[in-house]
């Protein structure tokens, strides 16, 4: 008889890992209750390295970087049980771009940033970033073009990896975990985004809360662009994803004390829709169909924090801003860490939870 496996959390990380370690041959059950605020089906889906390079934070960066590379296997797998992937990917490049001399300044560091890691986004004119992307306003005169930097829908990869968790064996439940202990399991994996510090005692996992909008594009307005567009907007960042009949366009982040705190707050929305109208002024004529917010769990130094708390429980959480992009090679790692003997990657000492004083 095999080993039993319960996962608390069904976000992407969650779902990702119970799919994983059902398919190793663990005997899984996942508990995924409607959280309000849980980050999966409110993200923008981006893939984001470049997008999300900032000085000061490369470890972040590389895992980034490191998480990428499992994509394309990830999508193959998803094709092979039966999932058409064409409704997940939703751009395959992303551009970067600047309002005023500022902002350009700002994206200039970034760009400088990036090149320590090999990742050279390349300057384009502006009839090759009106071809990625028609609406963009007449101000936006240069930009950087990150080939093969895309993004998908979440809620489609969500839905599709929960798909292939059930047909790989794994019982899904709506029932919300109060106490680890009480699990009847050989081995927990805690994954409940921002509230897994209710579960495991000693975590520095915080909550950031980020706005964000989704559009949808009336027959008479522009078409999405075909890339996803980011902007440092005025001080401000702001991007623009799309979807099949729209567009996505986020997000603010800030931190917050309260996690019961999920309602958007009008100034966030507002600087949203002034941005992103200026950034690309045909989304005036687009539709708003769902202002949602979520929040993201963040640790001290960006990484997300993976690895045994002891002998029956591993968690994996603190995923911030990445944790679409980053939840196959945490499922992986995961998955390595329940085997016996588990994983020697040299991510797993670099994502240990215990790494704080
Ligand atoms: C506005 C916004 C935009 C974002 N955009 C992007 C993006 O473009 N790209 C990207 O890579 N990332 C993005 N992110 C970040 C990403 O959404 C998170 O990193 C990711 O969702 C973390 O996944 P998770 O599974 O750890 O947590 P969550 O998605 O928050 O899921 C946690 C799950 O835990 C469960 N849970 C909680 N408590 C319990 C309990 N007691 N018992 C059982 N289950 C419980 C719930 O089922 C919940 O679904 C964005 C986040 C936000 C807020």
């Amino acid at each position: 008889m095999s080993a039993r496996l319960a996962v608390v959390g069904g976000g992407v990380i969650g779902s990702m890992i119970a799919w994983r370690a059902a398919r190793n041959g663990w005997r899984t059950t996942l508990h995924a209750p409607d959280i309000a605020g849980a980050g999966t089906s409110v993200a923008g889906g981006m893939l984001g390295c470049a997008g999300e390079g900032r000085p000061g934070e490369d470890a972040v960066l590389e895992f980034a970087l490191a998480a990428r590379e499992r994509w394309p296997a990830l999508l193959a797998d998803l094709e092979q049980s039966g999932v058409d992937t064409a409704d997940i990917k939703v751009a395959r490049d992303t551009l970067l771009v600047a309002a005023d001399s500022s902002d350009a300044g700002h994206l200039r560091a970034v760009i400088d940033h990036l090149a320590a890691f090999d990742v050279r986004p390349e300057a384009v004119d502006r009839s090759r970033m009106r071809s990625a992307a028609s609406m963009l306003g007449s101000s936006v005169r240069r930009g950087h073009l990150v080939a093969g930097e895309g993004a998908v829908d979440n809620r489609a990869l969500l839905a599709a990896v929960r798909c292939g968790a059930r047909e790989a064996g794994v019982t899904v439940t709506a029932e919300k975990v109060c106490r680890v202990d009480d699990l009847d399991a050989d081995q927990v994996v805690v994954a409940a985004g921002s509230w897994t510090s209710d579960l495991v005692e000693g975590l520095p996992v915080t909550a950031e809360k980020g706005e964000i909008l989704r559009l949808s594009r009336p027959p008479t307005a522009p078409p999405p662009p075909d890339a996803v567009v980011r902007a440092r907007w005025r001080g401000r960042s702001v991007y623009v994803v799309p979807r099949r009949d729209g567009v996505v366009v986020g997000a603010t982040q800030y931190e917050t004390g309260d996690r019961g705190d999920t309602a958007p707050r009008v100034g966030g929305v507002s600087d949203l829709l002034i941005d992103a109208t200026e950034l690309m002024p045909g989304l005036a004529e687009y539709r708003v169909v769902e202002i949602g917010s979520g929040l993201r769990p963040t640790t001290p130094d960006g990484l997300p924090l993976v690895g045994r708390s002891d002998a029956r429980t591993i968690v994996a959480v603190g995923h911030g801003r990445n944790g679409i992009l980053t939840a196959p090679l945490t499922a992986e790692l995961v998955v390595d860490l329940l085997d016996d003997p588990p994983s020697t990657s040299p991510w797993v000492a670099r994502l240990d939870p215990r790494r704080f004083p």
